[in-house]
């Protein structure tokens, strides 16, 4: 398989360089070339298949030969090592918990899978891979975890100052060995537009070699359309034509591999975007003009996009025609006393708790299910995560789950840095 470049169809790599470029050199993001359809036999074989076999069965479309297929099958187990249930929140409503990982929060789901794919690409001899990610918050997290101690790979983070939340912050800068952590004096589109660059940079790319773990990269989004998948595989078949997948979302990846998944002939029957406050995607689909603003700062802080990367891969997927794309997706955005609202709410009427990011997703559905629709949701952290906020709206204490307790111990390392990419090239020259 070839994966295009969404600002240039026609210029096309191989997994292996689509994977270590991140960014195509245009600056476009790299997509698959073809989305196979899945054969009538694996909806049939589909319930009470594993998280891991359902991976494999759909990735390898993607991912091999390039990468054999008993490596593949080892590296897909592997990374899927967690489990992702489908929880009942009320009669028409259910959620689907990704984060049952090593972080707590569904970019586990795609770290874990990029760090395996990438060392499996890591055969440089002896110069090393350079990942750079810029963070909101939880991609730090996962990312850092997900490639600790990987050989021959260093991974720099970068994450706005005061901008993410403490628990988050410990999650990535607590780690050493080949974890660096910067802390930008700017916010989250700055430390993005600054690992844009870098990637982007011809001196810098011939000194080192750069790549990305942001849900840029291929290798990060893609393994991502496996839950829903799996979401299916724990819900009755009757049900799933009739299902509204709400997805909150930031930078567009986990809502760009579900399309991926519906392309691939998901059969449910559409999907919401649930956005905080940055609604540059729910402007777009009512007027079928994107324009991309500053971020603003939310309680659903992972969502603080105001320009979302992944919007380039969502248009292709539609032919970059907003009428196509309005017949799948449609989008709700919230702002911070109404997540507010419905994390108390949820609580007093199910006794669930939700973070402020799984309660965006909840809302749009509680807005905008028809009386003939079902709806899942996805939780995409644990509260825990974001118990500060949460037991504001909560009577009772979230209790901290112990592998989120164990962060809490560890020691802040960080390197101070401004918001401009000078200062960024110079720590990695
Ligand atoms: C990253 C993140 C999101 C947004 O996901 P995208 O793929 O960027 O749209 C939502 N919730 C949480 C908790 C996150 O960490």
């Amino acid at each position: 398989m070839k994966f295009y470049s969404t600002k240039d169809s026609a210029y096309k790599q191989n997994l292996k360089t689509a994977v270590l470029n991140g960014l195509a050199p245009n600056k476009g993001l790299y997509m698959p070339e073809e989305i196979p359809v899945l054969p009538e036999s694996f909806w049939d074989e589909l319930p009470g298949k594993s998280m891991g076999q359902i991976g494999f069965e759909v990735l390898k479309h993607f991912f091999c030969p390039d990468i054999p297929e008993d490596t593949f099958r080892t590296m897909v187990e592997d990374a899927f090592n967690f489990p992702v249930p489908v929880v009942k929140i009320n009669d028409r409503i259910s959620v689907l918990e990704l984060f049952h990982g090593p972080t707590l929060a569904f970019k586990d789901v795609g770290a874990r899978f990029l760090a395996r794919v990438m060392s499996y690409f890591a055969d440089f001899g002896d110069r090393d891979i350079n990942v750079l990610a810029a963070t909101s918050g939880d991609t730090g997290s996962a990312v850092a975890n997900g490639f600790l101690g990987v050989p021959h790979v260093n991974v720099h983070i970068l994450y706005p100052k005061g901008l993410v939340s403490k628990l988050q912050e410990l999650q990535f800068t607590t780690l050493g060995q080949n974890i660096t952590a910067y802390e930008v004096d700017g916010v989250f589109d700055d430390c993005q537009r600054m690992v844009k660059e870098a990637f982007t940079d011809a001196e810098l790319n011939r000194a080192k070699i750069l790549t990305s773990a942001n849900s840029i990269n291929l290798a990060r989004f893609l393994p991502q359309s496996v839950y829903y998948f799996h979401a299916l595989a724990q819900i009755p078949r009757e049900m799933w034509s009739s299902l509204v997948i709400s997805v909150p979302s930031g930078n567009f990846g986990d809502i760009t591999a579900g399309l991926v998944a519906w392309k691939m002939g998901l059969p449910v029957k559409r999907f919401i975007a649930a956005v905080n406050s940055n609604h540059v995607f729910t402007d777009y689909l009512e007027t079928g003009v994107y324009r991309p603003e500053p971020s603003v700062a939310t309680i659903a802080n992972a969502m603080d996009v105001g320009d979302p990367s992944n919007f380039a891969r969502v248009s292709k997927l539609f032919d970059d025609s907003a009428d196509k794309m309005r017949k799948v997706v449609s989008s709700f955005s919230y702002s911070d006393s109404q997540i507010g609202k419905t994390i108390s709410e949820t609580y007093a009427s199910s006794g669930y708790i939700c973070d402020p990011h799984g309660a965006v997703g909840l809302a749009a559905l509680n807005d905008g299910l028809h009386d003939d629709e079902c709806g899942l949701f996805l939780e995409t952290a644990h509260p825990a995560k974001f118990v500060d906020t949460v037991e504001k709206f909560v009577p009772v204490k979230v209790e901290i789950p112990a592998r989120l307790q164990k962060f809490m111990e560890g020691r802040k390392q960080s390197v101070a840095l401004a918001a401009d990419y000078e200062s960024l090239k110079s720590k990695l020259s």
